[in-house]
């Protein structure tokens, strides 16, 4: 863990030591990302040469006098593990600066704190149930105005920004109905009043999706999905590319304390070095899924960016390199009872919350992941009772079809 004293940024006692470019050239060239998953801010560690980053279960560290030590002092602050996964994050997003924390939501409040009152929150409004509820139920009541809109047309959005617009807040793909937003697009508004441009990036994974390249400030993902990917932890993430906004933001992680711990940290790290793979059988299952239930009479749509009947098909061949694994069904028959009815069918996919995992999920939004949006709401943008989400493992996709065959029966 080598340490850049020339590049800290010091703000009080933290030193925030952006990404050390050293560890990623190799015989003087930048390696390419599917190899940064696994050297991404990792090296083997100096002391016994294990190659796998360890876990620094400590939360202080020996001084050699008062003050003097060598850049780690209390686990809140920086601890070894959590650093490599942050150098890890801010490689696969293209930029110097990343932050771990306890929960992707606990990245977004750190965001958030970006803020004061009086500021306004632009954001697109089939959102991720969890932010939704932390914007109009916990910071509405801080003082900040939250604005949630479509946001397939930059020009109606014109008129929902005002001077006072600080934070563009989007998610692309949209949850759950997988609605794509024109990142270049949306950066260009940004830049046109002085706003942050935030990409929640979860859906995509910095494999399919580099929103900084695209004009992005922030990337925020919730690596508790594809990153991890191995439904067993639960862990948020930040890449930042300007300096003096991850300062503040570090400034924050510390201040507010919401960090991850370095055994989810190193979870998280072993997670990453087979995003690549992973998300290739991702999208390469999905791809056969949304095909067969496209052309299945049961089913009403099928919302995945990779058909080219979705009506943002272009957008996505425009900024993403493949289309996911996430896929949103509406039966024909669109009652709540009917979506039911199939979940309780399936026997591969299991019924449950989250996504991004190894093995197939499904969900019913409307009583699950969105029960938090009101109904009105809900329906505006598509989330009816029939409406399913698929979370496509990466199983034998034959054996994912039959089950979705025989549940549809
Ligand atoms: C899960 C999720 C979050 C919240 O992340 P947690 O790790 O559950 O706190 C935010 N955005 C999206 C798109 C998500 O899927």
């Amino acid at each position: 863990m080598g340490m850049h004293k020339q590049s800290q940024l010091n703000f009080g006692s933290i030193a925030f030591v952006p990404l050390c470019k050293h560890i990623l050239i190799l015989k003087n060239r930048d390696l390419r990302f599917n190899s940064l998953t696994i050297h991404g801010g990792q090296k083997p560690e100096q002391a016994t040469g294990a190659v796998m980053t360890p876990i620094f279960q400590t939360s202080t560290y020996a001084q050699e006098s008062p003050g003097e030590h060598k850049g780690f002092e209390y686990s809140r602050s920086q601890n070894p593990t959590r650093k490599a996964l942050e150098d890890s994050i801010a490689c696969l997003e293209g930029v110097d600066f990343g932050l771990a924390f306890g929960s992707g939501l606990a990245a977004i409040d750190a965001v958030l704190k970006l803020l004061k009152p009086g500021d306004e929150v632009l954001s697109t409004n089939d959102l991720y149930g969890g932010t939704y509820r932390l914007f109009t139920k916990v910071y509405a009541d801080f003082g900040i105005k939250f604005h949630f809109t479509g946001m397939t047309s930059a020009e109606r959005l014109k008129e929902k920004i005002s001077p006072d617009t600080k934070l563009i807040w989007v998610e692309t793909p949209t949850n759950p109905m997988m609605s794509l937003i024109d990142i270049r697009e949306m950066a260009a508004l940004a830049q046109s009043v002085n706003a942050l441009l935030v990409v929640d990036n979860t859906f995509a994974s910095p494999y399919l999706q580099q929103p900084i390249a695209l004009g992005a400030d922030i990337v925020m993902h919730s690596a508790t999905k594809y990153l991890a990917g191995h439904s067993d932890v639960v862990l948020g993430l930040l890449a930042i590319k300007d300096s003096a906004v991850a300062e503040r933001l570090k400034f924050i992680q510390n201040s507010s304390g919401a960090i991850c711990g370095p055994m989810d940290a190193f979870l998280t790290l072993r997670g990453i070095k087979t995003l690549a793979v992973r998300m290739q059988r991702h999208c390469e299952n999905a791809k056969i899924l949304s095909e067969f239930l496209i052309a299945h009479p049961k089913v009403a749509d099928v919302y995945w960016p990779g058909l080219e009947s979705h009506p943002n098909h272009a957008i996505a061949r425009g900024q993403m390199k493949d289309f996911g694994g996430m896929i949103s069904i509406r039966l024909k028959d669109d009652r709540a009872e009917a979506a039911r009815d199939f979940l309780s069918k399936l026997q591969v996919f299991t019924l449950a919350e989250s996504l991004g995992g190894v093995e197939s999920l499904a969900g019913h939004p409307v009583s699950m992941t969105h029960a938090a949006i009101p109904e009105d709401e809900r329906l505006k943008i598509g989330i009816s009772g029939g409406l399913i989400r698929l979370s496509v493992g990466i199983e034998d996709v034959r054996d994912l079809q039959s089950d979705l065959e025989q549940a549809l029966k």
